[in-house]
């Protein structure tokens, strides 16, 4: 099963994707991830990703495609995948379709999360993960069983994100609006679009989610 959940940023996509790769044994694939770890090198192309990161705006399409397709072609890729934050533009959903079609792979189900604006940003502004598995959490609404330590690995290491701020979340609502939305039109034609109400709670939209993919 080859997925994409797609939303705004904080509607869930991570949360439900790290359900889904457990429950369906698919592979998560974040492009966001995958962009913080390939910063983290502090090269010049690090650099430069870290900049247009920080300000919320998106990464050029030729760079994120090439470094997704890489992606999809390893080895685990092949037990079905989740795409959480890919594609963000018409463009690359476009490169994924061709990606796909050339590796006899398909889409089974594009699933978008829908959220209000109002409730995205008390989501980002109370996120947190495990620093040292990646588990995500949040200040309210996802806490840890015991304070402090993480559920799955046991850590008592937690970060928040650089771009998890007012000024940088404003942009990439605005981006979502302007360049990622229009993406919705493309899948709807193509009969895969489910859409899912991304304000319940996360055992809600797990189970949402699940009833869409069994209808997909
Ligand atoms: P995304 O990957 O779409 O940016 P996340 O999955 O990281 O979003 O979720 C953003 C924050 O909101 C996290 O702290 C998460 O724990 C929390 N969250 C996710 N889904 C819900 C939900 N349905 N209700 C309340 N909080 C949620
Ligand atoms: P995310 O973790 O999905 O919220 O992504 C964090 C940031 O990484 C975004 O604000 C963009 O700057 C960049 N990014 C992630 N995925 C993509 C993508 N598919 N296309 C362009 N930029 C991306």
């Amino acid at each position: 099963m080859n997925i994409i959940l797609l939303g705004p940023p904080g509607a869930g996509k991570g949360t439900q994707a790290q359900r889904l790769e457990h429950t369906h044994g698919l592979v998560q694939i974040s492009t966001g991830d995958m962009l913080r770890a390939r910063k983290k090198a502090g090269d010049a192309l690090g650099n430069e990703l870290a900049a247009i990161m920080a300000s919320g705006k998106l990464v050029p399409d030729a760079l994120i495609i090439d470094m997704l397709e890489e992606r999809i072609s390893q080895p685990d890729a092949t037990k079905g995948f989740i795409l959480d934050g890919f594609p963000r533009t018409v463009p690359q959903a476009e490169a994924l379709d061709a990606m796909l079609a050339h590796s006899s792979l398909r889409l089974d189900c594009v699933i978008e999360l829908k959220v209000d604006e109002e409730a995205l940003v008390e989501r980002i502004a109370g996120r947190y993960s495990c620093a040292k598995c990646g588990a995500g959490y949040h200040d309210v609404f996802h806490k840890p069983k015991v304070a402090g330590t993480c559920d799955k690995c046991g850590s008592t290491e937690f970060k928040r994100r650089d771009d998890d701020n007012a000024l940088a979340v404003r942009t990439r609502l605005k981006v979502y609006r302007d360049e990622t939305a229009p993406i919705l039109p493309y899948y709807r034609a193509e009969g895969l679009l489910k859409v899912v109400d991304g304000m319940a709670s996360i055992d809600e939209v797990t189970v949402e989610i699940e009833a869409a993919l069994k209808a997909a």
